[in-house]
């Protein structure tokens, strides 16, 4: 066994860690040469014990990837793309970044931080350290079209310094519009064994969701609601939670206000009135409330669901109002999470106060009047910056991510993208989005740079569904070799060396953290990553040479943290009753909410995205990996009957954006009325296109102008009106 690098011909095994979600699967791979055999769950690993989905293990055929980039490519003006060397590659890029800030400014400059930058896990640092080099302020990330209500409504609620209780000490678990067992979020390690553990010690899991998923399956409670109506279902929750007694009085008058306030807005949420407006049964949401009632600890975790299907910011504030009611956020003696390669902390088991969720101030002007919030940059507005050349407008973008696929308006983020001087993107296949790239950088693949946990740790502080609780570390170095006939860049690399030839120096600092603590990085003597690793340790709990010590991960005891006592001082409270979301639940008590869900004889069903253990939206999909090639229309069977239609039928589905061609499946699981499919399929606009062969991108269903939050901008992007036509029955009308 080794853990290295292999060459030599007999077959040995070697350890890295999958990378393709924030799950951080230890794997093992079988090699032959430099061949990758198969791949597997690393079975020593102390928190996955050998848990891996499939993505983890089309590993071996990503490495194995026919397709695979070798050369860096240039775009032609005819369109077609040539290959081009690393030094030209460097030379164009630094000339085209000069040219934007002369022109343009620093900010026209900028940096999109999809999914895919977990893979190598030093490019978000040194992303960050070369748009502060070029006094760029444009940092755009997936956040404002994932879940940015949840940073803005920590902002609007407060936090808890001690965070949440981890799931295996939980009573009773909410969940909303999340699937962990596909996801993964809110149990990274092994959710489908976790959550069973959970249920199996007397755990109760209430899932609100309009799909009986995998995860709602194993629920006490599936309140399989109308999509959209998160808000008034929590809201009802929070009524029926306070009206049967269920607020901690004592921690709620310790540590935070508004409960009066918050009394009065969720009064009208009545079980009946929930019920008639979000289908729910209201026994259900009175058996979900005693479950709330009488649990001793417990959780709420808001999934992407409710933040597509529009106000997202309000349902992840109702939910931590939930938490908050019932006091059921850590107390001193919990486990805290425990940094291993980030620096030590002590939490304690207290209140930090609300904190603004907009920054008017923010050196990035607004677009389309919505400015930076807590949650960064919001990507709506950016299109239209895009397409206008203009002082402090985006002409270049440095792209870790697959906007074709995943952005809203497919139509539009290709005509903004193809508008761009300079559009870089990193692949190891020519994606969607490469092509319509000037640059596409030909990068490695996950498996042939080292790792380490410092990023599955630094998500942890971030989000509470991610990361990780324990004190765990791991590095494993490169596991594999590109071709040899390939030049080929990690993915940070760009960042240096146009930092170096545009005269730059660079500071290289932890993501997430004060850039104050960023360290000078050496611009004479090109480092290689583990030498970013190793400045990004500095000061870590544990030093990262030892954590290199256990090739299969290490639970380090000494770095175990837990939830300290209050402090004297504190004088903090988490607030029940923010202005904004109170005047905004008065809105959903009193608004006409068949007009605003938008349904009717022209749109009859609501989209709703879905998730499959099979791919993520913006990555890689290896060959063979899906039970079909496309992303399948699913809806309930009766529906299918109504429309005359059988499994594998063509239809138009139509919103008042956009339409796509799809493949309707029968899944009884849905709640009638309701279409599901999956992001991250489709050809590109002007490209061949069977339906059949490369899926739908329901992105084109979506409109970046469709009610958008006013604070962060995530338009609707779930709960879309829809209509659904056989193609038959178009082609005859
Ligand atoms: S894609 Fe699968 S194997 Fe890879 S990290 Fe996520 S859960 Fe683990």
């Amino acid at each position: 066994m080794t853990d290295g690098t292999v060459t030599s011909a007999t077959p040995v095994t070697a350890k890295s860690v999958c990378r393709c979600c924030g799950g951080f699967c230890p794997v093992i791979a079988t090699l032959d040469g430099s061949r990758i055999e198969k791949v597997e769950g690393n079975p020593d690993a102390p928190l996955h014990r050998g848990f891996i989905c499939p993505k983890g293990r089309a590993l071996a055929t990503q490495q194995n990837d026919p397709n695979r980039l070798k050369h860096s490519l240039k775009r032609m003006p005819d369109g077609s793309f040539v290959p081009i060397s690393k030094d030209q590659l460097i030379d164009e890029i630094a000339e085209k970044v000069r040219q934007c800030i002369e022109e343009y400014g620093p900010d026209s400059v900028a940096s999109y931080m999809g999914n895919p930058v977990h893979e190598q896990p030093a490019t978000a640092p040194m992303m960050v350290s070369f748009l502060e080099a070029i006094g760029s302020n444009s940092l755009y990330t997936v956040a404002t079209i994932d879940q940015p209500g949840m940073f803005v409504s920590d902002a609007l609620h407060g936090t808890w310094e001690g965070g949440h209780v981890p799931l295996d000490l939980l009573d009773v678990f909410l969940i909303i519009g999340g699937n962990p067992i596909i996801s993964k979020q809110y149990a990274n390690n092994n959710p489908g064994q976790r959550l069973k553990s959970f249920v199996g010690r007397g755990g109760k899991l209430i899932v609100i969701d309009p799909r009986r998923t995998e995860t709602a399956r194993r629920a006490a409670v599936h309140l399989q609601g109308i999509p959209g109506e998160d808000p008034a279902i929590l809201a009802g929750l929070i009524h029926l939670v306070i009206k049967g007694g269920g607020t901690d009085a004592a921690f709620v008058k310790e540590n935070a206000t508004g409960l009066d306030a918050l009394t009065a807005a969720v009064s009208p949420f009545t079980p009946d009135y929930v019920a008639q407006r979000a289908g729910v049964d209201p026994e259900q949401l009175r058996q979900a409330a005693q479950l709330l009632i009488e649990a001793k600890r417990g959780d709420v975790g808001s999934g992407v669901g409710p933040s597509m299907a529009t106000r997202g910011t309000l349902s992840t504030y109702l939910s931590r109002c939930l938490i908050t009611l019932r006091g059921f956020w850590t107390r001193p003696g919990d486990p805290a999470r425990s940094p291993v390669l980030l620096a030590p902390w002590q939490p304690r088991a207290q209140p930090s106060a609300p904190y603004p969720a907009i920054m008017p101030d923010a050196p990035r002007k607004p677009a389309r009047g919505i400015g930076a919030s807590v949650a960064g940059l919001p990507l709506n507005g950016l299109l239209e910056e895009m397409m206008t050349p203009a002082k402090g407008n985006v002409c270049a973008m440095f792209m870790h991510g697959g906007a074709m696929r995943t952005w809203p308006d497919t139509r539009k983020v290709k005509e903004a993208l193809e508008a761009l001087d300079l559009l870089v993107v990193h692949d190891i296949e020519m994606s969607a989005t490469a092509r319509v790239a000037t640059h596409v950088i030909a990068t490695n693949t996950q498996l042939e740079v080292p790792t380490f946990s410092q990023w599955f740790e630094s998500v942890s502080f971030t989000h509470p569904g991610w990361g990780v609780q324990e004190p765990y570390g791991l590095y494993n170095p490169a596991l594999a070799t590109p071709p040899p006939d390939a030049e080929i860049m990690a993915s940070w690399e760009i960042y240096y060396h146009v930092a170096r030839r545009l005269g730059l120096s660079l500071k290289l600092g932890r993501i997430f953290e004060d850039r104050a603590s960023a360290l000078p990085m050496d611009m004479e003597r090109e480092p290689d990553t583990d030498a970013l690793y190793a400045l990004l340790c500095e000061g870590s709990a544990i030093p990262l040479e030892t954590v290199k010590q256990y090739a299969d991960g290490h639970i380090f005891e000494e770095a175990r943290t837990k939830v300290g006592p209050r402090s004297d001082d504190c004088s903090a409270r988490l607030e029940l009753a923010d202005a904004g979301m109170m005047a905004q639940l008065q809105e959903v008590a009193t608004e006409d909410y068949h007009a605003r869900r938008g349904t009717g004889p022209d749109f009859p069903y609501l989209f709703i995205p879905r998730r499959i253990q099979q791919t993520t939206n913006a990555t890689y999909r290896a060959e063979g990996i899906l039970r079909t090639p496309y992303n399948p229309a699913y809806m309930h069977g009766t529906d299918l009957a109504q429309l005359g239609l059988s499994p594998g039928d063509l239809v138009r589905i139509r919103s008042k954006n956009g339409s796509i061609v799809g493949v309707v499946e029968s899944d009884d699981d849905l709640r009638p009325g309701v279409l599901s499919m999956t992001h991250g399929f489709g050809a590109n606009p002007g490209d061949d296109h069977d339906p059949r062969e490369h899926g739908a991108n329901v992105n084109e269903l979506l409109s970046w102008s469709d009610d958008y939050d006013p604070l962060h901008g995530q338009p609707r992007m779930g709960a879309v009106p829809v209509s659904v036509l056989p193609i038959e029955q178009e082609e005859k009308a």
